[in-house]
């Protein structure tokens, strides 16, 4: 059978890519990647999980694109994502809904669902992810595979359909721990194109050892039971091969998901201005109309319900009037999470926590959640990710089904070296299982 026809027999069953290559054999190419969609790719239809992107196809690579096939790697699928990144379970796409390789009725975690799926699913395979509030981290425990989202500003996020600009973090998720530092490598580094990227240090493959780590007592809270096992038996593991764990106190912790919300969403409303029916995507209104209502008619049809609920949250709390009391409070927290990390990170290597506070959930549980619901599954997630420091997952375990348990590293800023070389370590300690691939 050919690669092309197994792919695309996987893809029938797990549902991980929006977009696939229609090449029959892998010519020269050194290695196979997949993308989420919401990072440009030419040639290849990209809608960040969003019916207005319906049919644009890019004119460009994403620079994170661009490097990957420059080191040799050939695109092989985009991957379905939550509309624009707005969601922690993939369900909140416009297209199809990845399942999860350890039991097709539960989600795949988001919002780079795809990604994660296609790294557990898929031999030897490695895909690129974006994470805005802990979408790769999630996706990765859930699907039990490695990932990490690097230091905010270390990979170019030109080409990146943006959803927090202020958060958004391109990284990388594969079944092998290797392949974090190795991609990494490849993607980060210097690009004019997003000035971001410009004051990055080097980065640095020294293998320093982790010696110690902190657990923010505030982290090891509402956890499922089989999680909280799974998450103590890993802390003998790593007290075994000589690390030292510490319980310590991060007062920001608990606030981090409220300034989250708001800051994300106040960005996102202001990114999503730009799709009117215009330059990308559908364009199949009434043109007779007033501009404005052409604009809405649109918007309406075609933006997802969590997409207009982020439009509507962040548009209200950057009002005049409101943005004091919302945007203003939201960015003093921010600050308030980012000198935690610092002051924490000072005397130990990394912060430690479960990466979910549970395993993928079956569809039908997402379906009874609320918004809410969902935002607060976050809160392992969020805080490294508004302090914009780099943060590893690493599968850690399984529950009574059978389904995966993951663990987060978070390291200072620009220091992904020591989580890397925690994650190689880890990988050789933990008894790792592959989903049984049915196609
Ligand atoms: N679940 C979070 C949200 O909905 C994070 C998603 C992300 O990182 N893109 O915003």
């Amino acid at each position: 059978m050919s690669y092309l026809q197994r792919l695309k027999d996987i893809n029938a069953k797990y549902g991980m890519f929006h977009a696939m290559t229609d090449e029959t054999d892998a010519g020269e190419s050194r290695f196979l990647f997949s993308a989420k969609d919401n990072l440009t790719s030419l040639d290849m239809e990209t809608c960040a999980g969003s019916r207005i992107l319906q049919g644009y196809v890019p004119a460009f690579d994403a620079a994170a694109i661009e490097r990957m096939k420059a080191a040799g790697g050939m695109l092989v699928g985009k991957t379905n994502m939550d509309e624009f990144g707005f969601g922690t379970f993939s369900a909140n796409s416009a297209y199809e809904i990845p399942r999860n390789p350890f039991d097709r009725e539960r989600s795949c975690g988001g919002s780079s669902g795809g990604s994660a799926c296609a790294a557990a699913v898929l031999e030897g395979h490695v895909s690129l992810g974006v994470s805005t509030g802990g979408s790769i981290c999630c996706p990765a425990s859930f699907c039990g595979v490695y990932g990490i989202a690097p230091t905010y500003g270390r990979v170019s996020r030109y080409g990146l359909i943006d959803y927090g600009n202020s958060l958004d973090k391109i990284g990388v998720l594969s079944a092998k721990a290797s392949d974090l530092r190795k991609y990494i490598t490849i993607m980060a580094g210097r690009d004019e194109r997003d000035p971001t990227s410009c004051v990055q240090p080097e980065l640095k493959s020294e293998r320093r050892r982790m010696k110690s780590v902190a657990v923010p007592k505030d982290g090891i809270q509402g956890l499922s039971g089989d999680v909280e096992a799974a998450f103590n038996d890993s802390i003998e593991t790593l007290r075994s091969m000589g690390i030292d764990v510490e319980e310590v106190d991060m007062p920001s912790f608990r606030y981090a998901i409220p300034a989250y919300y708001v800051i994300a969403t106040s960005e996102a409303s202001t990114n999503l201005a730009r799709y009117v029916g215009m330059r990308y995507g559908v364009q199949e209104g009434d043109l007779s109309l007033k501009f404005d209502d052409y604009f809405s008619s649109i918007r309406s049809a075609s933006f997802g319900d969590e997409a207009k609920r982020r439009i509507l949250l962040g548009t209200f709390t950057r009002m005049v009037g409101y943005r004091d009391r919302y945007y203003a409070k939201a960015r003093q927290v921010r600050q308030l999470v980012i000198d935690d990390y610092k002051r924490i990170l000072q005397d130990h290597d990394a912060v430690l926590t479960p990466t979910m506070p549970y395993v993928a959930p079956r569809f039908d549980e997402i379906e009874r959640m609320s918004a809410l619901d969902s935002y607060k599954t976050d809160y392992l997630t969020v805080p490294p990710n508004l302090a914009g420091n780099p943060h590893l997952s690493v599968p850690c375990g399984y529950d009574g089904n059978g389904m995966p348990i993951g663990m987060q590293f978070v390291g200072a800023h620009w220091d992904e070296d020591v989580l890397f070389t925690m994650a190689e370590e880890w990988e050789k300690a933990f008894d790792m299982r592959r989903p049984e691939v049915e196609a």
